[in-house]
């Protein structure tokens, strides 16, 4: 039997603790073998509305902050792709480097509402399941199944953390321990990104 591969994207900027949650907890209930948290080089809905951190700096918070993580990994493939990242293009080289594995692609409530807005989603849709966890300030989706998708819901605890807060709370000095796994802290601080110990 083939792999179960779970694919979660994000901009991870910086990656959290509701990140993790929602990677370990997806793992876990629907038994996958392991889970790449895919960073994405060129988030393009995000480009323009504000700055976004160099793709290295973001993949190495996520580094940190899967080191020790079974079954958890970071992945630079997006990166290494170059230009803008979409899920299209990732599961079919995720669906080419492992040929017989099952893919999962794992998404918050709010990234459902968007799922309309992605390039070549049925692509997406032919190849993978869509594993929703929930997130609060969101709707839960609605009428996935019936527009074709393969779905799975895993329920975590309501985890009220954004990267939006964090850059907000880094750049005025505010904690962000434990909301941050500490490693991923020292990486901030090291390379002085959001304006902290820069
Ligand atoms: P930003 O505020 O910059 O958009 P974010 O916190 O939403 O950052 P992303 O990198 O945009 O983080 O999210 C990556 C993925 O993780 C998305 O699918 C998103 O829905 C999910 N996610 C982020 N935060 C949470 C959370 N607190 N609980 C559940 N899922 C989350
Ligand atoms: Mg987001």
């Amino acid at each position: 039997m083939g792999e179960r591969i779970g694919i979660l994207g994000g901009t991870f900027d910086p990656v959290h603790v509701g990140h993790l949650v929602a990677a370990v907890n997806a793992r876990h209930d629907l038994g996958l073998d392991w889970v790449v948290m895919m960073v994405a080089n060129v988030p393009w809905q995000k480009t323009g509305l504000r700055t976004v951190s160099p793709a290295e700096d973001r993949l190495a918070m996520v580094e940190a902050a899967v080191e020790g993580v079974p079954g958890v990994e970071a992945s630079r493939l997006e990166i290494d792709r170059g230009g803008p990242s979409y899920t299209a293009d990732t599961v079919s080289e995720m669906a080419g480097l492992h040929p017989s594995a099952e893919l999962f692609v794992i998404v918050g409530w709010d990234v459902v509402a968007e799922l309309g807005t992605w390039e070549r989603i049925d692509e997406v849709r032919d190849v993978a399941t869509l594993v929703v966890v929930n997130r609060p300030g969101n709707q839960p989706p609605d009428g996935l199944r019936r527009r074709g998708w393969r779905l799975e819901e895993v329920t975590v605890p309501n985890l009220e953390i954004s990267s939006t807060d964090l850059r907000g709370r880094a750049a005025t000095g505010r904690p962000l321990e434990y909301l941050v796994p500490a490693p991923v802290i020292r990486v901030i601080r090291e390379r002085g990104l959001y304006s902290v110990g820069g």
